[in-house]
């Protein structure tokens, strides 16, 4: 059974503390360039926050987890999470972009000297995206070591044929870092083997054998189905060995909780601020609506469960950064936040009453937005899952 450390954070410098602060102002500097209107206007059209993503790649904020080596700023995930939450806190939507930050670290953990040197400055400094994640397939979902996408080996290259869904940000980035299997399921010890991870150029692939299809979601979230037949990726995009593709991704997914977690604080706390402030403001029956505990009580009892997360969230960060276990911390930590961040979310909607509905306050819109993290990038019941199993001993459940 792995125990949670309970013993206080330390070790973090006074440097260290005032550059997170630093991150924290500038992250909500430029998020003001870009207020509840413009996220709004993006969320009617279904448009790409283009010019947004532009200001955070050029402030070098997507490369914060991208060694200075390469370019990046070589901060850690406490940091990376810290950017991320910002977003979130100012309204924005940190999921045009996240994936970067979190797909990054395949390559970084388990890319070639080569590869790195090929891609990482190029990423950093913006002239290149790599935003696109291809895991999910529609008759997998989360038993991912069943996907059915393959690629087979051609000489110098991978032939590549399957299907993905819910594949985001597709049309928006250069490349797509991508699980496939390359050893039948049939020909393997375990279902985990035999599945290896690619980098797709995107900006190459001919339509004939890659094929992106748009799908209408409930949020602006460039989402999409993606077909491919036959199309050639390069051996050497291979990340790591043949094989052991399953392994990396896995060693990819405490990051990803922690900073998705992080989006789920940001989100947690904006709704807490408006509904605070609305209930203030508001006034019914002679007095401020928030002047009824009936409707206090909910904020405060939100807010509280908001800050319990994030005591969660920066410990698995914290225990990430110093190179300590954290898959407990870790997963805990997005459970907690995208519970809380959905109770915020359903408490700032009752706030507001009628007007919660009303696009204009852009409750609804975060109300849609937040509700996604229940389900993606993993589901609610598969974090209880791994909890039961791998943090409690209960025998493993699927
Ligand atoms: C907006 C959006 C963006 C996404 N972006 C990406 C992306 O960029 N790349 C990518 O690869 N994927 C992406 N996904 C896919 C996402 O990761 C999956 O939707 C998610 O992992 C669940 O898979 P599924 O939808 O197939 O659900 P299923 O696996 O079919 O599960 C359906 C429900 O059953 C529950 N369930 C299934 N098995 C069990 C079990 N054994 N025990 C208990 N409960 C179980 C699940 O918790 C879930 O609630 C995105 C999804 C959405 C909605």
């Amino acid at each position: 059974m792995v125990d949670v450390v309970t013993e206080p954070l330390s070790g973090v410098s006074a440097e260290r503390l005032a550059l997170r602060e630093e991150l924290r102002r500038e992250v909500a500097g430029l998020c003001r360039r870009f207020p509840d209107e413009y996220w709004r206007e993006l969320d009617r059209e279904r448009g790409y926050p283009e010019a947004f993503v532009r200001a955070m790649t050029e402030a070098g904020f997507l490369a914060a987890l991208i060694p200075e080596e390469h370019g990046g700023l070589g901060l850690g995930v406490t940091e990376a999470a810290i950017i991320l939450e910002t977003v979130n806190r100012s309204g924005g939507n940190a999921g045009a972009c996240h994936a970067q930050m979190y797909v990054m670290g395949t390559l970084l953990r388990h890319g070639s000297d080569a590869q790195k040197q090929q891609w990482l400055p190029q990423i950093a400094s913006g002239e290149i995206r790599l935003q696109a994640f291809g895991v999910t397939e529609p008759n997998s979902g989360s038993d991912t070591t069943r996907l059915r996408t393959t690629a087979v080996r051609q000489g110098d290259n991978y032939v590549v044929s399957g299907q993905k869904v819910f594949i985001s940000r597709v049309e928006h980035s250069d490349l797509m870092l991508l699980l496939a299997r390359t050893t039948p399921l049939d020909q393997v010890e375990r279902r985990s083997h035999g599945l290896s991870v690619f980098l797709v150029d995107l900006r190459d692939a001919p339509q004939e054998h890659l094929t992106v299809q748009p799908l209408d979601m409930m949020i602006n979230h460039h989402t999409t189905a993606v077909f491919f037949d036959g199309l050639k990726v390069p051996a050497a995009n291979l990340i790591g060995e043949e094989g052991r593709g399953f392994r990396y991704i896995l060693d990819g997914m405490n990051a990803e909780r922690i900073l998705i977690a992080a989006e789920c604080v940001g989100d947690g706390d904006w709704f807490i601020e408006r509904a605070t402030r609305y209930a203030s403001e508001r006034a019914i029956f002679d007095r401020p609506i928030g002047q009824n505990q009936g409707v206090q009580f909910p904020i405060a009892r939100a807010h509280v469960n908001v800050r319990a997360a994030d005591l969660m969230r920066e410990r698995a960060a914290a225990l990430f950064d110093t190179g300590q276990p954290c898959g407990a911390e870790a997963n805990m930590a997005k459970l907690l936040a995208a519970d809380a961040s959905w109770e915020a979310a359903n408490v700032a909607l009752q706030t507001h009453g009628g007007y919660g509905f009303a696009t204009e306050y852009d409750i609804e819109r975060k109300f849609r937005e937040t509700r996604l993290y229940q389900v993606a990038p993993i589901s609610t019941n598969l974090i209880l899952s791994y909890v039961a199993e791998h943090v409690l001993g209960m025998p493993r459940s699927y």
